[in-house]
């Protein structure tokens, strides 16, 4: 929020509010109670307990010198953004307040929030990348990234490389080395667990092998962690960079909001904010706030959709029609060593989003989606509902058979992501829809 400013020779990049409370009796405060008021003082909006909605496309500058201090912020003149609000493409109250919420869950520098998870890819990769450069990734990706790495950057000389998801540290080093021969490596991209797969990444290993093999010009780690973040995985402690979100998914919580997330250092952040300045890719306002709400009860609303997955996985594990259920809580003392390992020094939860897959084929899961009745037939996941959804004739329908096939994309899994329902009442649910199979 806007604080005085009549000191303009003050190199605060920030606004903040003169009264934040981030400690109290020499303790710091927890992330879901800095969500009720961090970055937010009422005496700036008429006491408004809320934030407002600041529906403005521009800002008024209190004086000409202190427009022309605000533009060399907003063009990267002077580091560190913009000072005073100036235009709602680059900057808003609302969204300041969301993204120093933001930045409290991974207990990052900086946070910028974007109209979508697919605009901050975009804003981030459009940061970074330039003709000739190898992008390192991780595989699989979320489709739409895979799709504006190989296809739309590729018709602007952009190449890329890729090591599987669970890969080890000597594994990621060879493709990082072959990256290197070809080209500039601009950034390692990471998505950890992977859609629809499940299968994560070794982040420490990655950070290890970069450092190994890059001196100074090290490439920046970025990792979507839609899926577990920001409460079960904090990427940022285990060397990535920049951490991504979706905030559509389980951040947004509630399937009415389309956003995204960028959250990591300022040196990484700044030249990022500078792109999203230029291309307009920020969250609006209404938005913004929509997403303020939904902070508030981030940590109940995953924590309760997380101890449903963990009943719901423990009924369906043991049902006659199931052939298996690919749920990280079940990695511990499983077939998997090595996913076993990741996840035990990297997640903190096992999330509320898997896969089950059904003895037979489409047909039985089919038979399964037509047959529920709480659970909603949609893509998507991370909202108060429960949805549920076959991979392999939606959101995966156009990926080729054979690459299906390596990614265990079946025709008899069921993509499942648990809500903050009653837990018997979705047992109840998935036990008739599975009779009527
Ligand atoms: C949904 C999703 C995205 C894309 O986010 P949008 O908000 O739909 O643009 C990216 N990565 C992952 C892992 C996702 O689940």
């Amino acid at each position: 929020m806007q604080e005085d400013e009549s000191d303009l020779s003050g190199a605060t990049p920030r606004r903040r509010p003169k009264k934040d409370v981030l400690e109290v009796g020499g303790r710091r405060l927890k992330p879901s109670t800095l969500m009720m008021g961090h970055g937010y003082d009422p005496a700036l909006s008429e006491g408004s307990l809320k934030p407002p909605i600041f529906l403005t496309s521009t800002f008024v500058f209190e004086n000409a010198a202190a427009g022309k201090r605000h533009f060399e912020g907003v063009t990267g003149k002077r580091p560190g953004g913009s000072e005073g609000l100036v235009y709602s493409r680059f900057n808003g109250p609302t969204q300041e307040i969301l993204e120093d919420r933001l930045s409290i869950w991974e207990d990052a520098e900086e946070a910028l929030t974007f109209s979508s998870g697919m605009s901050a890819i975009a804003t981030l990769l459009l940061t970074f990348v330039q003709p000739g450069d190898v992008i390192v990734h991780s595989g699989p990706l979320y489709a739409a990234t895979e799709t504006l790495i190989a296809r739309i950057l590729g018709r602007f000389g952009v190449q890329w490389l890729d090591f599987p998801a669970g890969a080890e540290r000597s594994e990621i080093e060879a493709v990082l080395a072959r990256a290197k021969g070809m080209g500039r490596v601009p950034l390692i991209y990471l998505e950890s667990p992977a859609n629809p797969t499940n299968a994560l990444v070794d982040v420490e290993a990655v950070a290890a092998a970069r450092d190994a093999l890059f001196g100074e010009q090290r490439p920046p780690i970025a990792i979507d962690n839609t899926f577990l973040g920001p409460l079960w995985s904090k990427p940022l402690e285990h060397g990535a960079d920049l951490s991504i979100y979706s905030l559509t998914k389980y951040a947004g919580g509630h399937s009415d909001l389309v956003a995204g997330g960028v959250v990591g250092a300022k040196a990484l952040v700044d030249p990022i904010r500078m792109m999203r300045n230029t291309i307009g890719t920020i969250t609006d306002p209404n938005t913004a706030w929509m997403l303020l709400r939904s902070l508030e009860t981030l940590e109940l609303r995953m924590s309760r959709a997380g101890e449903n997955a963990a009943t719901v996985c423990e009924f369906l594990r043991h049902h006659a029609k199931v052939e298996s259920v690919g749920y990280l809580g079940f990695l511990e003392g499983g077939a998997d060593a090595r996913q076993a390992d990741i996840y035990r020094r990297h997640c903190t939860g096992a999330g509320s989003t898997f896969s089950l897959y059904l003895k037979g084929g489409e047909k039985e899961a089919f038979a399964f989606l037509d047959a529920l009745r709480i659970a909603h037939l949609a893509v998507s996941l991370g909202g108060t509902e429960t949805l549920a959804s076959a991979p392999a004739a939606m959101t995966h329908l156009s990926v080729p058979d054979e690459r299906k096939q390596a990614l265990g994309i079946t025709d008899n899994l069921v993509r499942i992501s648990i809500g903050v329902e009653d837990p018997d009442d979705l047992i109840a649910d998935f036990d008739q829809a599975l009779a009527a199979v």
